[in-house]
C-alpha cells in the first residue's frame, strides 16, 4: 500500500481509499466498487464524517431486530470485507448471526477468495460459496445464495447494496436492515431499517449496541422494531444535510 504520512488532514479517508484499491489489486473488490466508494465518500462529506443521532436511533434498532431475529445473516461484499471484515467477523458471533459473502458481480473465485480472507480472520464459518439457492425475480448470477444463510434467514443486514437486490429480499419477507451512506438510494428507502453512516463506523457501533441491548427484555426490543419509522428517519438524514449546506 502507498505510504500515506499521518499528518496529513485527510489520512483515515486516504487510508481506506488504499485499503479498496489494494482489495480491488487483490481481486477482492470488483472495479465498480471504487465508484460505490467514491459515491459513499461523497455522502460521507456531506454527514460530516460522524455517526449523527438519526444513524445511532438506526443502529439501536438494528440490534434489537438482529436480536429478536431466529436466523438473522451479514451480508458481506468485497468493499465490506476490504473495509471491516474483523468487525464483521466479531458482531457475526456477538449477536450471534451467520456470514455470507454476497456479490452482485459474483464469480467462484472471487466468493473463494473473501471467503477464505474471513476464515484466516477468525470466521468459524462463512456461507456464500455453495451457491445452492436463488433470491427470486433477480437474474444473472447477482441472484444466487446460499440455502443455509441468505435463502433462509429470516433478517438480513446488508450494506452498499444495489436496490434491486434490496427489494427481493424485501420481497421473500425478509426483515432488510441497510447500512448504506445515501438516504436517497432505492436501498434506502427499500429497507425496513437504514442505518445512513459509513461501514467503518457503523459495524462497531452495532456490536456496541448489541451488548448493551441484549440486556433487555424481548417486549422492549419489539416495540423498538414496531415503532421505527425510516421514512421519518430518512427525512432526518436529508434535512441534516441541507440545514447543513446552508450553514457552510
Ligand atoms: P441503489 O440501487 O440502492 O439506488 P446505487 O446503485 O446508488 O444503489 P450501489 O453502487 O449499488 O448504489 O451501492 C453503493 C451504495 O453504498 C451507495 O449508495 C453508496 O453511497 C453506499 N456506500 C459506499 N461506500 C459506503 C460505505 N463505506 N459505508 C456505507 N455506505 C457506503
Amino acid at each position: 500500500m502507498t505510504n500515506i504520512p499521518r499528518t496529513h488532514p485527510r489520512y483515515n479517508s486516504l487510508m481506506l481509499r488504499e485499503k479498496i484499491s489494494y482489495a480491488m489489486k487483490k481481486g477482492l473488490v470488483h472495479e465498480t466498487g471504487l465508484i460505490a466508494h467514491g459515491r459513499g465518500e461523497a455522502f460521507d462529506y456531506l454527514l460530516g464524517e460522524k455517526t449523527q443521532p438519526f444513524a445511532e436511533d438506526a443502529e439501536k434498532v438494528a440490534v434489537a431486530a438482529l436480536i429478536l431475529a431466529r436466523n438473522p445473516v451479514i451480508s458481506l461484499n468485497g468493499n465490506v470485507v476490504a473495509l471491516v471484515a474483523k468487525e464483521c467477523i466479531s458482531l457475526s458471533m456477538q449477536v450471534p448471526a451467520k456470514l455470507e459473502v454476497n456479490l452482485f458481480h459474483r464469480t467462484d473465485e472471487r466468493v473463494k477468495k473473501l471467503v477464505n480472507i474471513l476464515e484466516s480472520l477468525g470466521a468459524k464459518e462463512v456461507y456464500g460459496s455453495h451457491a445452492d439457492a436463488r433470491i427470486p425475480g433477480l437474474n444473472h448470477d447477482r441472484g444466487f445464495c446460499d440455502k443455509e444463510g441468505i435463502f433462509t434467514a429470516d433478517t438480513i443486514l446488508i450494506s452498499l447494496e444495489d436496490g434491486d437486490r434490496c427489494q427481493a429480499l424485501k420481497d421473500m419477507d425478509k426483515e432488510v436492515i441497510a447500512i448504506d451512506l445515501n438516504p436517497l438510494s432505492r436501498t434506502a428507502k427499500t429497507a425496513k431499517i437504514t442505518i445512513v453512516d459509513n461501514v467503518i463506523r457503523a459495524i462497531p457501533n452495532i456490536e456496541k449496541w448489541v451488548k448493551v441491548l441484549k440486556k433487555k427484555n424481548k417486549d422492549e426490543l419489539k416495540s423498538m422494531v414496531n415503532s421505527w419509522d425510516n421514512n421519518k428517519m430518512l427525512k432526518e438524514a436529508l434535512n441534516f444535510i441541507s440545514q447543513r449546506l446552508e450553514k457552510l
